[in-house]
């Protein structure tokens, strides 16, 4: 095994400037099977210059919107090529299934089609009323600049495209930090925008950590903006540190997601069924390593029994093993930290009186020597209680329970963070109100973890700052410019002179 060239600076494919590299390990069974350069400050502050030229004195801020359109467009149908081969990537490096790194794969092209087509529909600016046939006003969107992109592990394709698509379609050279723990598909990503003719130095990326790289970057006087993927805690350090040289920051952070459901929801055996499968999958998809994972089953008290007894049944059902066998629906977690941080969480909640109702172990046995943990329903949960409050990024399900719609409501919101909530129920009225009063980003309804390219993603709290996807982030990458050009200038006379 080599060392990989996984930092791009200027075009120009390197190992890190210390020579320094990091193992990657496949979480499925602990064993390394890549290796990337790990960068570090003068890496960082390389790339940052190159994305810096290539703003100041190159040609993508100035290309026609049609042709990066186009450029965009290449991307997505080279993804699309890709499909097996970056989605077994991501399945690997991040212990998803090979069908969840395929969706990845699809879900990444049509954000990168998305933004190609929404700045293709719009016009050039708006002109402003002044009050005056000799004032020609108009206002104008331009790129930010260079742009300092860090991402997460668990969608790391994903999350990198979501910051990538709208940067580049508005006009702007980045330098990106994938997660140390999972870099390759987003090194592969940065190859796919070669291959589409992206100019030298306007994709950059450093492999390497949180601290050095994402910090040098947060701090770098030459960034302009910084959007963070991540946990609160490198949020807020994030955020710290972009003060000092007044960056933009979008910061997506995490979530306590709350899942509610009203006895109404379940009232045929087949609305039960759907409600039971849909809080499985909010739950679990992805071993819970989903920020918008709803992790909280808030569930009417008169029907608590039956929900959670068919649900812990299908809990225990759920088949772990890596992600690209066959049958399997959950992978591993992605690395030792996590499993043990889950494992924490889980006997802090025994501890402070939970009721385990399903998993609550590792498995046992052959193929489970890698990081798995089973799927865990934890009952007789309460907002006291650290596993119902802070996020715990694994296979972890608290139940609670409520009597009145109020009742609901104010669980629902009992959070720090606001990211995403759902609301199961038969009653269109309630189904309003509900989604009304709950305080986060994106509210289902009798749905569970969908979301639209066209359709804002964000949180409210501590859930971040700005929004990607949607409209509004692509406006995350610009700065509006009031241009008033006066046709008939005369001099003011507000001095005597
Ligand atoms: P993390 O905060 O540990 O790391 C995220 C990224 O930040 C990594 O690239 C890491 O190297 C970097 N980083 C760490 N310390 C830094 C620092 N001081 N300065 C700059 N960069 C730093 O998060 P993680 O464990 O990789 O990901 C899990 C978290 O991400 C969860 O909290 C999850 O909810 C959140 N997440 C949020 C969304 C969303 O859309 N809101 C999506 C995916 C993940």
């Amino acid at each position: 095994m080599s060392a990989q060239q996984t930092i791009h600076v200027g075009g120009e494919w390197r190992s890190a400037a210390s020579g320094a590299t990091r193992e990657i390990i496949d979480p499925a069974d602990a064993t390394v099977f890549a290796l990337v350069a790990e960068g570090g400050t003068e890496d960082t502050d390389a790339a940052v210059a190159a994305a810096r030229r290539a703003f100041d004195e190159g040609e993508w801020p100035r290309t026609p919107v049609a042709e990066r359109a186009a450029l965009l467009r290449r991307v997505a149908d080279l993804l699309q090529r890709n499909r097996e081969a970056l989605g077994a990537l991501e399945s690997r490096d991040a212990g998803k299934t090979l069908e969840e790194g395929r969706v990845d794969v699809d879900c990444v092209a049509d954000a990168f089609r998305y933004f190609a087509d929404l700045v293709m529909n719009e016009s050039g600016g708006r002109v402003v009323d002044a009050g005056s046939d000799e004032i020609h006003s108009v206002v104008v969107h331009e790129p930010v600049g260079v742009c300092a992109l860090i991402t997460p592990w668990n969608y790391p394709l994903l999350q990198a495209s979501w910051k990538i698509a709208p940067a580049l379609a508005a006009g702007n050279t980045f330098v990106v930090k994938p997660s140390e723990i999972t870099p390759l598909a987003t090194v592969e990503l940065i190859h796919l925008l070669e291959e589409a003719g992206l100019p030298d130095g306007v994709a950059n990326i450093v492999t390497g950590a949180g601290d050095p790289v994402g910090a040098r970057l947060a701090e770098h006087p030459d960034v302009d903006l910084v959007s963070f993927t991540g946990g609160l805690s490198s949020g807020t350090k994030v955020m710290r540190a972009a003060a000092d040289s007044v960056k933009k920051v979008a910061l997506e952070l995490g979530g306590k997601n709350p899942n509610v459901v009203f006895a109404d929801a379940c009232e045929s055996d087949e609305d039960f069924d759907t409600a039971v499968d849909q809080a499985l999958n909010a739950a679990f998809i992805h071993s819970g390593q989903v920020c918008s994972a709803g992790s909280r089953l808030i569930v009417e008290e008169s029907m608590r029994e039956r929900f959670v007894g068919e649900l812990a049944r299908r809990a225990e059902k759920i088949r772990l093993g890596r992600g690209t066998d066959d049958g399997v629906e959950c992978g591993p977690l992605v690395s030792p930290q996590q499993l043990a941080k889950t494992e924490e969480y889980v006997a802090s909640a025994l501890a402070e009186g939970a009721v385990l109702r399903a998993g609550g172990r590792r498995p046992e046995g052959e193929g489970y020597e890698g990081y798995f943990y089973r799927p865990t329903v934890l009952d007789q949960c309460h907002r006291e209680m650290r596993v119902v409050r802070e996020e715990v990024f694994g296979p972890v399900l608290t139940v609670e329970t409520f009597r009145t719609e109020d009742e609901a409501v104010a669980l629902a919101n009992d959070t720090e963070y606001g990211l995403a909530g759902a609301v199961w129920t038969a009653d269109p009225g309630r189904a309003r109100r509900v989604a009304g009063r709950l305080r986060h980003g994106t509210v289902w309804i009798n749905d569970f973890h969908p979301y639209l390219p066209q359709a804002e993603w964000g949180g409210f709290g501590k859930s971040g700052i700005g929004r990607e996807l949607g409209p509004a982030g692509l406006a995350e990458y610009r700065e509006a410019k009031h241009i008033y050009q006066n046709l008939a200038p005369r001099p003011v006379r507000w001095f005597a002179g």
